[in-house]
């Protein structure tokens, strides 16, 4: 193990795991974080009596190691929810996921489903360099694919699925059995299906809860500090605020799209893999209601185009430490892209309007409080040029001694449980 210290840039999940791990293998590290605070994506707001995160932001586990983590963190402020999801199809809810509750649609929507559904092939594994349209329509079949699977993933990547490929899914969209979907063709109350049947959350204070357990367990923590350039050949980080710092070893966690501003000296094909990257943004909407009814539900998909939003969730259902005694709150999310802007001045009062429309808001709600965030850099959009431009990339940085990790550093779709596994990686590793 290196005796140099390690340099972390942003103190979101992935940089504040990358730190608390290698501390407790007794590598010193430092931490510069550009906000005053540290969690990056996962923080939570305090407005009025109401707790809001950026974005719906809830844990999920695959890993004993990750759930162990965490739990002992947190220490006990840690919550059991199972999902309550559902998608709005043809005017009304129906349970998540919508492949094995078919019996819930008009019956020909639901005839057309199941039919392509039996005709497809169930066959999940992806085919070398098969697109992800090709594998929805021959794992889905034609019905589900246009009813859902087509309409929802266009409007959530804001890329037609033809233009990507299938690399990202690991388990993140479910895939049923045929019983599965005949029995929730024949049946209401389909079996919980999915990497995200049950869920995880803090029970008071929101998910910024588990950045600020990991912060009070490491050292030299330094927010208020922006990178401003990197030198690779100095080995030298120039930080908005003026302060230069040496580095030998460096974990970057900064968005990738972000340094072609940053690093200096980049050569021309590495500039061109970054100028083929491509990632959509997310604009969240927050409401605190006076709402005397209360949704029930965790999340609401909508894959209609005609509706602003792409998904609703439901803060209060995660924790009523979340809300004001009797009111309630909302979150929503709209995806958008450089190709495919929304008018930021205007999507606020369009996320309201159709929050009326399918009936989750009512004149008689007060709105008590607004805020929003805009997530620039939101997923990263797995097309044909991700691989070549992202190995190209990473492979430079590499070579210059700059480590990446997390979401945007490493450029994955990945959960907070992934950064945090991620993050850990760096224990026990030799640092060129
Ligand atoms: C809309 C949305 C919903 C999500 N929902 C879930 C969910 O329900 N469950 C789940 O498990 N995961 C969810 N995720 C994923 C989760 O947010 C991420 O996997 C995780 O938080 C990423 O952590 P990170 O440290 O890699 O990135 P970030 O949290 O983005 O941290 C990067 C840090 O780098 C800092 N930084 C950036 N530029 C600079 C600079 N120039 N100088 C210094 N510092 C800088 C930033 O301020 C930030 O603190 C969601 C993501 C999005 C976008």
């Amino acid at each position: 193990m290196a005796n140099q210290e390690v340099i972390i840039l942003g103190a979101g999940l992935a940089g504040l795991s990358a730190a608390y791990h290698l501390q407790k293998e007794g590598v010193a590290c430092q931490i510069f974080e550009k906000e005053a605070e540290v969690g990056g994506l996962c923080r939570s707001k305090k407005l009025d009596g109401f707790t809001f995160d950026y974005d719906g932001h809830l844990l999920h586990f695959r890993h004993q190691y990750t759930f162990d983590l965490v739990k002992s963190l947190l220490k006990g402020n840690f919550i059991k929810h199972n999902r309550s999801a559902w998608v709005y199809s043809h005017e009304r809810f129906i349970p998540y996921p919508f492949q094995t509750n078919l019996v819930n649609l008009p019956v020909d929507v639901a005839q057309e489903c199941l039919a392509g559904f039996l005709a497809a092939n169930k066959n999940g594994r992806v085919k070398a360099n098969e697109s992800f349209l090709h594998w929805i329509d021959r794992t889905s079949g034609k019905g589900i694919a246009r009813h859902f699977m087509v309409p929802y993933n266009t409007k959530f990547w804001t890329i037609s699925p033809r233009r990507m490929v299938c690399d990202w899914l690991d388990g993140f969209v479910p895939q049923p059995t045929v019983a599965q979907v005949m029995d929730g063709a024949t049946k209401e109350g389909g079996q919980p299906l999915g990497y995200n049947a049950c869920f995880w959350y803090p029970e008071k204070g929101g998910i910024e809860q588990l950045s600020l357990a990991m912060k009070s367990r490491i050292e030299h923590i330094h927010t208020g500090f922006e990178v401003k350039t990197i030198d690779l050949k100095a080995r030298q980080i120039e930080f908005a605020n003026g302060v230069k710092k040496k580095y030998h070893h460096l974990i970057s966690t900064i968005p990738l799209p972000q340094l072609p501003g940053i690093v200096k000296g980049l050569p021309k094909d590495v500039r061109e893999a970054f100028s083929k990257l491509r990632w959509n943004s997310v604009y969240n909407l927050n409401l605190g209601l006076s709402q005397k009814k209360r949704c029930e539900s965790h999340w609401i998909y909508f894959p209609q185009k005609e509706l602003v939003f792409f998904r609703v969730g439901f803060f209060h259902n995660f924790s009523s430490g979340l809300v004001p005694e009797g009111k309630t709150s909302i979150y929503a999310e709209v995806a958008y892209c450089k190709q495919k802007p929304v008018d930021k001045k205007k999507v606020a009062g369009r996320i309201e309007k159709d929050l009326k429309k399918v009936g989750l808001l009512s004149d008689e709600d007060e709105v008590l409080v607004r805020d929003s965030n805009d997530i620039q850099c939101a997923y990263p959009i797995y097309d044909r040029n991700y691989k070549a431009s992202r190995s190209r990339i990473l492979g430079f940085l590499s070579k210059h001694h700059i480590l990446t990790c997390g979401r945007y550093g490493s450029w994955r779709y990945m959960s907070m449980e992934d950064v945090l596994l991620e993050g850990r990686e760096f224990s026990g590793k030799q640092f060129g």
